[in-house]
């Protein structure tokens, strides 16, 4: 047997005996059916030797990545079937197909040639797209001939009811890992933070903008969670750092006066090893001095490894960026240890602002006991999402130093926001 993995008979059995155990556990399973992409191609062209050896190594790189439990088996020619187990549902599913994906199509290197093949996956989950091993490996198979049609080197789910929502966020998930391999889409707008009294503009915060080819410009709200379960993030976030410091840069070279600007941070970025080493390096690489930059991650991302997170902020803060606790008053972790964190400021919630002048159940008491709390603690305070007058009125009653929102201004494109804050082009 050419790749030693199991036959049809065999992952059959498997199949069988692990619906047995996901009943019982009512943890979902996936099989997941893989067809290299144009496969006789290379029997053709290359000759059966180098056929065999590929489907050696392809097997290799699929076992390589899937985990000790799953099972790999082929089904002959080119067909493979990966049973995954105790899946916690059809998004890790998708999340271990793209993977497969991606280490299949890596080049190979055999008889000192060098090419590459895609393969295409269908998916198919017990219990929703059937309760045996006959009836499950069939409907990945349809699912497989979906994602051949639809382009190949993909995959495509068979669960039918998902499909519409699935499939748009497949489409969207695709799009977006082009836009952050090629560079071009993605660009930041900054919204002003200005002084409470005197309406100074004081810093500026860096949200991130993907201006898709047929969707117009799409917010983040509608594609980080995206990034997020798919492993984007990371370089979302790199390309993010990338983006700012290029902005600030292009600020500096014409002549800007440059205030801080806040880079807002997701817990998977923040929680990478290297972290720190690496964006402190970019930042010394732009020639950017360090308290340009702020960072702002919610307290949420700090929770369950406090410890470890204030040793990651004090590197930062050492360094000289400024941080910014986001979104306050919406976690959950202990007041106990704000006063750990190396922190410069604090933004209370948009929804607390919101509730401002809400008669029946009305913020004040929060924001003020969050405004004063902070203020003990040497935290610069923002209240951030101020959309009018009547709130900024309010707020000019509590220990709040900084204003955000739109009613001082939406978040701007690079250009307009130096025009209009950074005093350059001023008529
Ligand atoms: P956030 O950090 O709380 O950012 C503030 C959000 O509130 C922004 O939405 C901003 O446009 C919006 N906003 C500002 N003023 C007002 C206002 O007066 N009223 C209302 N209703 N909204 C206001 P945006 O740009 O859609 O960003 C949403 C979230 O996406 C951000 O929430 C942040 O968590 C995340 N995000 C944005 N850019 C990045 C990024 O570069 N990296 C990461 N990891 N997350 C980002
Ligand atoms: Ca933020
Ligand atoms: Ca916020």
């Amino acid at each position: 047997m050419l790749t030693r993995l199991p036959n049809r008979r065999l992952l059959e059995d498997r199949i069988n005996l692990a619906i047995r155990h996901a009943h019982r556990s009512s943890q979902p399973l996936a099989i997941v059916f893989i067809d290299l992409d144009h496969f006789k191609q290379v029997n053709d062209t290359l000759g059966h030797a180098v056929g065999d050896e590929l489907l050696i190594q392809v097997s290799q790189r699929m076992q390589d990545n899937l985990r000790e439990d799953d099972t790999l088996a082929r089904l002959g020619g080119d067909e493979f079937i990966a049973l995954l187990t105790d899946i916690g549902g059809f998004s890790q599913a998708t999340q271990i197909a793209q993977r497969l994906i991606n280490a299949v199509s890596e080049a190979y290197y055999i008889n000192q040639q060098s090419f590459r093949i895609g393969c295409s996956l269908g998916i198919s989950l017990y219990p929703d797209d059937g309760n045996t091993a006959e009836t499950l490996i069939q409907n990945a198979d349809a699912a497989m001939y979906r994602a051949k049609r639809e382009g190949r080197n993909t995959y495509r789910l068979y669960r039918s009811e998902m499909d519409l929502a699935a499939q748009h966020h497949l489409a969207l998930e695709s799009e977006l890992r082009n836009t952050l391999e090629t560079g071009e889409g993605l660009f930041m707008a900054y919204q002003p933070l200005i002084d409470r009294d005197t309406g100074q503009l004081i810093s500026t915060e860096a949200l991130v903008r993907w201006r898709h080819p047929t969707q117009g410009i799409i917010a983040p709200g509608d594609f980080i969670p995206l990034a997020e379960r798919s492993g984007l993030i990371l370089a979302l976030g790199e390309q993010v750092i990338k983006l700012v410091l290029s902005d600030i840069n292009a600020w500096q070279s014409a002549g800007c006066r440059i205030v801080p600007v806040a880079i807002n941070l997701s817990a998977t970025q923040f929680w990478q090893s290297n972290f720190v080493d690496d964006v402190t390096n970019k930042i010394t690489a732009s020639g950017i001095a360090p308290n340009l930059i702020t960072f702002e991650l919610t307290e949420s991302i700090l929770l369950n490894r406090q410890a470890k997170g204030i040793e990651i902020l004090t590197r930062l803060s050492n360094f000289g960026c400024h941080i910014a606790l986001d979104d306050f008053g919406t976690g959950y972790s202990s007041l106990s240890y704000l006063q750990h964190i190396p922190a410069d400021s604090l933004k209370i919630d948009r929804s607390f602002i919101e509730g401002l002048n809400d008669e029946k159940r009305s913020s004040r008491p929060i924001v003020a006991a969050i405004g004063s709390m902070a203020h003990e603690l040497g935290l610069t305070v923002v209240a951030e999402g101020v959309e009018t007058n009547a709130q900024w009125q309010v707020l000019g009653n509590y220990a709040i130093d900084t204003l955000q929102g739109f009613y001082i201004s939406q978040p701007l494109n690079a250009q307009a926001f130096s025009n209009h804050w950074l005093g350059l082009n001023v008529e």
